[in-house]
């Protein structure tokens, strides 16, 4: 728990003697508070953005809430993350430092092993605002600062080599951020009784599959696909039936973005490959892998053409290379990419696919082959990793709540995603504070109230049920069944329910969801198909697919084989991720958390820009002025006897220059001294809490005047 210390001399606002320390204040006033419970007016936006603000200007991009980190993206490289940062960090006090990642990093690792507990990090902001740089620093400082053996070595170099290997597949440009994390991660270090990190797990969340086979004006697909075109060497390519222009493949020219000019694909290639290696991928593995993805680009070329009802393949060369990279029959191939199965009069006959059934299909079936091969690195990684369980600190990277235009499906799931986060942290944060204050025999009401995200839960039943429905429902009834249900409940309207002035922002398709961060209007367009998750209502069309995929084939597609045995039995997407979420819950509960709140300075991707628009934005949606006012709810600052006393004992005649009697009775008697108010202190068992910064502030000044 963070003290009171980090406020030391240069920060805070002065009464009084500003003319005679005008040059120390003029400091101050550059670079704000560095931890916002010294903010005098706490519960105003404007200051705190003003403070964000100041120290932004000043390449301050850390400052404190308490003990959660909130981080500004700078967008340049600082030199704050060197081997001498890392050294500075290990194991000091978090107050004694200025703010920083390694400190919190530094702070997880000490109370994991004194304290003997888990911890997590947990990583939130929108796309572009730094989560997945920070946990790269997090783990880079790990890699540094702890002890290593021969052993400890291999597992610290493939927890490292893991990133550029998840990035590659699980990474895309985006018009938000050239490395947009299109996944979410959970990453579990674990460490043995030396402190040595000798193990980890990585669990990754919805990866955005949509992306494999469309990307948005401006937008790129998985980077691996640019880098293996681009880097990969002739042989190579010849082998695959690649040729080395991603302009070729259908899958890669939709938004018109072949180069960006911060990645360097060839570069980012021969990382990759050497990465593979380091996590223990053997020459077979690599080229399997590489077999799959070529066959992504080579499905995204097969075009259709004939007539209605008579849809066939106009080329047989993707094909034939498909036949050769996937190792199944071409005309097989050829009749599952046009053909569905149907059972008349109990007969099995092979009916036509129209022109758009079939390019779903095989759309669906490229998203499905990504997908599997996506879960399949990670098992890899994973098992390359040895899992031990003593003590483990995890790392959690997920998408930051959403807001556009149009949000759908996706946006409704993330934003899932984060109330439950959110709800877990106000839980946390209120608990820890309790207990702290409970063992220091001090009682505190805190009037908070938890607001639950309950209210999604309903919605995806009634989602699934739409779906597992047969006859008519659509995007339309499962509305209609939301407004029977749950339209009574208060964070929940749609145009229907609406008073006028909400209908008048309100489309009769949409319903709209009160968040802990604001109001977001969800467009059910494709919630049923979505939900459905293309894949499984595709192959449940066009059950021809199962024969594609003989035991005997890849062993991460053979498993396709076992999906169309339980497709009478497929879990709808919303309710898988409702489940590995409340999964991932569990995993936290159990941990002690600490928390980094990333924020984006501007849109643009530029250094030294802060859009103040924007970042209020952020600040909403983190729930950094909620954040800040649990925070300072109880007492702002609390710091152990010992210390106070330390600092603050030239105050007083009678604990200068030491003080012989018990601990509490000198800081009783010094803080009588300097005529604390009752109402502004209270002393526990082993420390002392202040409740407002303007006491700490006259204290502090007293030092300095003195
Ligand atoms: P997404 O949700 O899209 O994955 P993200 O929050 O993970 O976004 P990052 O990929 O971590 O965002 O950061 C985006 C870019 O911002 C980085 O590629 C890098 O250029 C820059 N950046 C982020 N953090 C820092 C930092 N601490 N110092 C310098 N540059 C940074
Ligand atoms: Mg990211």
């Amino acid at each position: 728990m963070l003290a009171l210390g980090g406020i030391t001399r240069i920060f805070g606002t002065f009464d009084g003697v500003r003319a005679m320390m005008e040059s120390a204040l003029t400091a101050r006033d550059r670079v704000g508070v560095q931890d916002f419970v010294l903010l005098e007016n706490f519960t105003s936006e404007a200051a705190f953005i003003e403070n964000l603000r100041k120290r932004f200007k000043e390449n301050l991009i850390y400052t404190y809430i308490g003990s959660v980190l909130v981080s500004v993206n700078p967008y340049k490289d600082l030199e704050i993350y060197t081997k001498n940062h890392m050294e500075r960090y290990r194991g000091v006090n978090f107050y004694e430092v200025s703010p920083h990642i390694y400190a919190v990093a530094d702070n997880s690792y000490r109370s994991m092993r004194t304290e003997r507990k888990d911890q997590c990090i947990l990583i939130s902001g929108e796309s572009g605002a730094g989560k997945t740089e920070a946990s790269k620093k997090i783990l880079q400082y790990y890699a540094f600062t702890c002890p290593a053996s021969e052993q400890v070595q291999t597992i610290k170099d493939r927890l490292l080599q893991s990133n550029p290997v998840l990035e590659a597949f699980g990474n895309a440009k985006t018009l938000r951020n050239d490395n947009s994390s299109r996944f979410g991660k959970y990453m579990d270090i674990q460490f043995d009784f030396k402190g040595a990190p000798v193990g980890g797990h990585i669990i990754n969340y919805l990866l955005e599959k949509s992306r494999v086979v469309h990307q948005n004006h401006g937008e790129r697909n998985f980077h691996i696909f640019y880098q293996l075109i681009e880097g990969g060497e002739e042989d190579l390519l010849r082998a695959l039936g690649l040729e080395r222009n991603p302009q070729q493949y259908q899958y890669l020219v939709k938004g018109n973005c072949p180069k960006v000019s911060s990645i360097n694909d060839r570069s980012d290639w021969k990382m990759v490959r050497k990465a593979l290696t380091v996590i223990g991928f053997n020459e077979d593995e690599v080229e399997e892998l590489l077999n799959i993805i070529a066959s992504v680009l080579h499905l995204g070329n097969v075009q259709y053409g004939g007539e209605e009802g008579n849809v066939c393949i106009t080329s047989d060369t993707q094909i034939k290379y498909l036949a050769r990279l996937l190792g199944v029959n071409g005309a097989v191939l050829t009749e599952a990419l046009t053909h569905k199965k149907i059972i008349a009069k109990g007969e099995e006959l092979m009916s036509p696919l129209n022109l758009e059934q079939a390019s779903s299909a095989r759309d669906a079936l490229s998203k499905a082959v990504y997908g599997r091969t996506f879960t399949w690195l990670v098992n890899k990684i994973n098992a390359s990793l040895t899992y031990t369980n003593y003590s483990v600190i995890g790392l959690l990277d997920i998408y930051g709540f959403e807001v556009f235009q149009h949000n759908s499906f996706e946006q409704f799931c993330i934003n899932y995603c984060n109330e439950k986060l959110q709800q877990l942290f106000i839980e946390l944060t209120l608990k820890s504070e309790q207990e702290e204050y409970e063992a220091e025999g001090i009682t505190v009401r805190h009037h908070f109230l938890l607001s639950l995200s309950e209210k999604f839960k309903g919605i995806i039943s009634i989602l699934d049920e739409e779906c597992l429905r047969p006859g008519d429902a659509s995007d339309l009834t499962f509305l209609e069944k939301l407004e029977d249900t749950v339209g009574g409940h208060a964070h929940f309207v749609t145009h229907k329910l609406a008073d006028a002035k909400t209908r008048k922002v309100m489309g009769r398709d949409e319903f709209r969801l009160l968040h802990y961060a604001g109001e977001v209007n969800y467009n059910v367009n494709g919630f049923l198909d979505k939900n459905n998750d293309l894949l499984f209502r595709n192959l449940k069309e066009v059950t021809s697919f199962p024969i594609l995929f003989p035991s005997s084939l890849h062993p991460f597609l053979t498993s396709f084989s076992l999906f169309s045995v339980c497709l009478c039995l497929p879990l709808q997407a919303a309710t898988q991720f409702k489940a590995s979420l409340a999964k991932l819950m569990e995993i936290l509960m159990s941990k002690e958390p600490s928390y980094i709140r990333c924020i984006k300075p501007n849109d643009s991707k530029q250094a030294g820009r802060f859009d103040e628009v924007l970042i209020r934005h952020q600040v909403k949606y983190l729930g950094l002025m909620e954040n800040l006012r649990v925070r300072r709810a109880g007492f702002a600052y609390r710091r152990r006897y010992e210390v106070f006393l330390q600092r603050y004992k030239s105050l007083c005649p009678d604990t200068w220059p030491n003080w012989q009697g018990k601990l509490a009775d000198g800081v009783a008697t010094l803080v009588k001294h300097l005529g604390y108010k009752p109402e502004e202190y209270k002393l526990g068992r082993s420390k002392i809490f202040i409740r407002f910064p303007k006491t700490l502030f006259a204290t502090e000044e007293a030092l300095e005047t003195r």
